[in-house]
């Protein structure tokens, strides 16, 4: 028969920490903590509900198993032995909470109901007992607020009387009195004051939800433990589970425990710590308490928290007593508890507790949120520590909080007090702020005259490009994250919001969905992380790489497990500079064209445009003779950079039409270059023009059509080479086709390879020098037909951009129209451009990669799609056998990182499956030494201006929400 309830208190507890998904966080903990030999701690007593009840409540028209009453009245029973008090008592009354649970901690998110069971006749009891009526008439008025908000309001579904809570009217009440008496705070309420208040909260109740305040304990108990379970499904708790991607079935447990009261008086407290700080990641038990309070006085915010000792000072409350000063045993009972809790788990623990009349109790404790950088101090300093092995150090940190650490973003204490005006979709992480401007000229102008500008469009093009570089960050109000500004920004690591549908981009102008209209030159300021957008200028705050040893010692610790190798794409010596001091090595995507773009592109771009508008194979030829100096000497630099670290080089792949001009001035000196009219030179534009250019005359059939293209781009790559290693340098060039189908593509193009080899061999001199020659796989086609394209090529490059695109058949550039309706739909489960879809692309990949080296074993393969820096897919890269994965310099930290993850994760699987279940084994000596890196003492860390106790106060502020 299933167990339903699972009792925990006196130094015993039915459950565990590893019953999360039966008991919820809270309450496997909780079970923990109470009943584990090493802890015993003082819990108060108590019980869970499983999650498996509110399964079936929802599943059994909100009926509970008929087990469930005796087995809740059983361990109540327990309960009232351990505390010698009794539920409903008059004499000595048990009071209880009623506590969510999920699996993964919600904060804030569902109900809480406490002090269950008074009533007029208990409250008297409470009286006897604690000699304080004013204590127990606040207690008895602090139920009947939260129980008419959550039971008899929340959960019943019911409408706000007026469009305001009974809750706020019921506060608003206390205010009066206050307002009356002449009060400033809470506390001056008096014992009579707060009598009051009970008689007229129950008849305010019985007037505005037309119900009684329940007075029999057994109904507050089922009513709350209703409430919680129906919480589950609330407003708040759906849209946080569909942001954290939380499963609906899960549900929750509910947690019902002893009451014990941190606001008895004096001798009596409430707090929250943490066994690390989680803002630095340094070493020192921190936390806040406040004397003679509940938890919910602190978010009431009218009394500073004070610190639990001298680290834990801050500005706000340097001049307040410490716990450690005031209650020295106590605080030192607590210290010894958070040192046994931190080397129990192996994690920084977040923990309340309670001081009552002198005594400490553990109300609760799971493993603390931190931010990046400590997330990455703690998982270095842990590993050194040897409390964790380098594998769970790597899987302490998350991909995004990495992200933290390598762009600046905005102050969170500036972002917190205020609103966005829009939200779009996170295209390029980090924080920005300028002065708008609507057109890339003028970015690029004011720019030049030291301004900082953020470049608002609708959607941007190449022809944008140097405004975009010069801007701050990028705003558009359409395209999808591998749109032309998103894939852009993301290459330069540069703060990037795409797909902004909340605003109307006009001229000179935007208008957000709330009328505010922004003109050009006002600040904004964007969380590219995020996707927000907010009017006005916030701070910023900066990085410094190079002085975070922890970062340091993290990668190279990723260096160590990781097997897939990570490259990056770029097209200049400085991004693959950039990329080099990351970690890249190699390039897995030099994308040609981008020679084309922005600073400098001028003269090549002219020679192209030119090369276009030739009538004759022998005038594009003459053209592109010219043109092949400046390929060469581009690529030569960035070959000089990798000093013989490998560089795939991809032949053009756009539509020509792309690099036609349209301006009238560049269209007049076109054609008097060409010594043509200037409507020929239109003329053989509009004749360039495609219906559906992403799938019209690009990449390599460029190349089938205008051999000489590619041979000009194969003799440029090939030189290049040939001259380092004449000079004594090293070069490893990769020759890669675009958008290839068929293998008969390949045949040809490798043709034209093999040709210019031996030129190239016999100009230079040079007997041989190494190269490879590979496709891109982007085309379905390409990946079904992969063993036949493997006898052509010797690598092959997942192009997962296009192989998303023609694979699903969504234009890349237009998903923003449609995504968000089939993500709220939940049609689809991410953005398929983002993260590859593993169901369907991804056996796409996974049969090109099968096929591929059915023919040719050493074939090597890797992705150089934007999916080569998500985290997810990295891992999925890593699984299915690829060599390598290439990405943005700014995401290689996150791809080395996601690789040793994936390395890591096999590895606790493979230990976790010969280990015996049960218990926690201890970290081998022998493993961490070998694993260990040093981590110079005084590790300097991200100049970040969190303040440290904002961090606690917001915690507890969301806690009690
Ligand atoms: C791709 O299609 O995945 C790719 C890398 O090429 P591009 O984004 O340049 O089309
Ligand atoms: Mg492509």
């Amino acid at each position: 028969m299933p167990k339903y309830v699972y009792f925990f208190g006196g130094g015993r507890a039915d459950g565990n920490e590893s019953m999360k998904n039966l008991l919820g966080g809270k309450g496997a903990n909780l079970a923990e903590m109470a009943g584990h030999p090493d802890l015993k701690l003082p819990v108060p007593p108590g019980f869970t509900i499983t999650t498996d009840v509110c399964t079936h409540y929802y599943n059994n028209n909100r009926k509970y198993p008929k087990e469930l009453k005796t087995e809740v009245n059983t361990a109540m029973a327990k309960i009232e032995r351990l505390m010698k008090k009794k539920f409903g008592d008059s004499k000595k009354p048990l009071l209880v909470s009623v506590r969510s649970g999920a699996r993964r901690s919600m904060p804030g998110m569902m109900d809480t109901v406490l002090n269950i069971g008074l009533n007029d006749e208990t409250v008297e009891g409470l009286i006897q007992k604690t000699g304080n009526a004013r204590f127990a008439y606040d207690a008895y008025r602090r139920l009947i607020m939260m129980y008419a908000d959550v039971v008899m309001e929340k959960a019943e579904g019911l409408e706000p009387h007026g469009g305001k809570g009974i809750r706020k009217i019921l506060d608003e009440r206390i205010y009066e009195v206050k307002k009356e008496k002449g009060y400033l705070t809470d506390t001056e309420l008096t014992e009579e004051d707060l009598k009051g208040l009970v008689t007229e909260f129950k008849e305010k109740i019985i007037e505005v939800l037309g119900a009684p305040f329940p007075e029999n304990p057994q109904d507050q108990l089922w009513g709350a433990i209703s409430a919680v379970f129906l919480s589950w499904n609330g407003k708040r708790a759906i849209e946080y589970r569909r942001i954290e991607k939380i499963p609906d079935y899960w549900g929750t447990a509910v947690n019902v425990q002893t009451m014990v009261f941190g606001n008895m008086g004096d001798n009596s407290a409430t707090g929250v710590a943490f066994t690390r700080n989680p803002g630095t990641g340094e070493r020192q038990f921190y936390g806040e308490y406040l004397v003679n309070a509940q938890g919910e006085d602190v978010v009431a915010g009218t009394r500073t928290p004070a610190p639990i000792n001298d680290y834990s000072r801050n500005d706000q409350s340097k001049h307040l007593p410490t716990l450690q000063e005031i209650m020295p045993k106590i605080y030192k009972e607590l210290f010894d508890i958070q040192k046994r809790l931190e080397k129990h788990y192996r994690d920084m623990q977040d923990i309340e507790f309670t001081i009552e009349d002198g005594t400490l109790y553990m109300l609760q404790c799971r493993v603390g949120k931190r931010n990046g950088v400590a997330a990455v101090k703690m998982a270095t300093s842990m590993v050194k520590e040897r409390l964790i092995t380098p594998e769970m150090a790597v899987l302490r940190v998350a991909p995004n909080q990495l992200v933290e650490l390598l762009l600046p973003m905005i102050d969170p204490e500036a972002e917190l007090a205020i609103t966005p005006v829009a939200k779009g979709l996170p295209a390029g992480p980090g924080g920005a702020r300028g002065r708008v401007v609507f057109d890339s000229e003028t970015a690029a102008e004011w720019a030049s005259r030291g301004e900082q500008v953020i470049l608002v469009r609708e959607e941007t093009s190449p022809e944008d490009v140097d405004g975009m570089h010069k801007s701050q960050a990028i705003l558009t109000s359409k395209g999808g994250m591998t749109s032309h500004a998103a894939l852009v920004a993301r290459g330069w690591g540069k703060c990037c919001v795409v797909g902004c549908s909340d605003i109307e981009v006009g001229k000179n102008s935007f208008k957000t969905k709330s009328g505010e209209v922004i003109n050009e030159g006002d600040w904004i300021s964007l969380n590219g992380t995020k996707g927000f957008v907010y009017d006005g200028k916030l701070d910023l705050v900066e990085v410094d790489l190079d002085h975070n040893e922890s970062y340091g010692t993290l990668m190279r610790m990723c260096d160590r497990l990781r097997t897939l190798k990570i490259r990056t794409n770029a097209d200049t010596p400085s991004d693959t500079e950039k990329a080099i001091r990351f970690g890249a090595e190699g390039i897995g995507l030099f994308r040609t064209e981008h020679m084309f773009y922005g600073e400098g592109s001028e003269e090549p771009l002219f020679l192209l445009r030119k090369m276009i508008m030739s009538s004759s194979v022998e005038d594009r030829k003459k053209v592109l003779k010219k043109l092949a100096d400046f390929v060469k000497k581009d690529i030569k630099a960035t070959m000089e950079k990798l000093n013989g670290k490998p560089i795939t080089i991809r032949l053009l792949d756009p539509p020509l039409h792309e690099f036609v001009p349209h301006n009238e001035d560049k269209l007049k000196a076109m054609a008097d270059e060409l010594k043509i009219d200037i409507d020929e030179v239109r003329k053989r534009g509009e004749g360039l023009k495609e219906n559906n250019p992403m799938l019209g005359h690009r990449g390599v059939r460029l190349g089938i059509t205008y051999p000489e293209i590619s041979e000009m781009q194969i003799r440029a790559i090939l030189e290049a080479a040939g001259e380092l290693i004449k000079e004594k340098k090293k070069a490893y060039p990769e020759i890669m086709i675009p958008v290839t189908c068929v293998d008969k593509e390949l045949e040809n193009q490798k043709q034209i390879v093999d040709n210019v080899y031996s030129e190239v061999r016999e100009k230079l001199g040079i007997k041989k020098f190494p190269y490879l020659f590979g496709t891109m796989i982007e085309i379905p086609r390409a990946a079904l037909t992969a063993d036949k394209m493997a006898r052509q090529a010797q690598f092959f490059s997942f192009g997962t951009n296009d192989l998303t695109q023609m694979g699903f058949g969504f234009s890349r550039d237009d998903i923003g129209s449609f995504l968000p309706d089939y993500l709220s739909s939940k049609i689809l489960p991410e953005d398929p451009f983002q993260t590859i879809d593993q169901d369907g692309i991804g056996e796409l990949i996974k049969i090109g990669i099968e096929r591929g080296r059915s023919v040719k074993s050493d074939l090597k393969i890797g992705i150089c799609g934007e999916h080569g820096g998500d985290a997810e897919s990295v891992k999925f890269c890593h699984r299915i056998g690829m060599n390598y994965v290439s990405c943005s310099p700014f995401r290689i930290p996150i791809a080395r990182l996601a690789a040793a993850q994936a390395v890591a994760q096999e590895k606790l699987q493979e230990q976790a499956k010969s280990e015996k279940p049960g218990g926690v084994k201890k970290v081998k000596k022998t493993t961490a030494k070998k694993k260990q890196v040093s981590i110079p003492k005084a590790a300097k860390t991200v100049k970040k201006k969190i303040v440290k106790k904002k961090i606690v106060k917001k915690k507890i502020a969301k806690k009690k929400r």
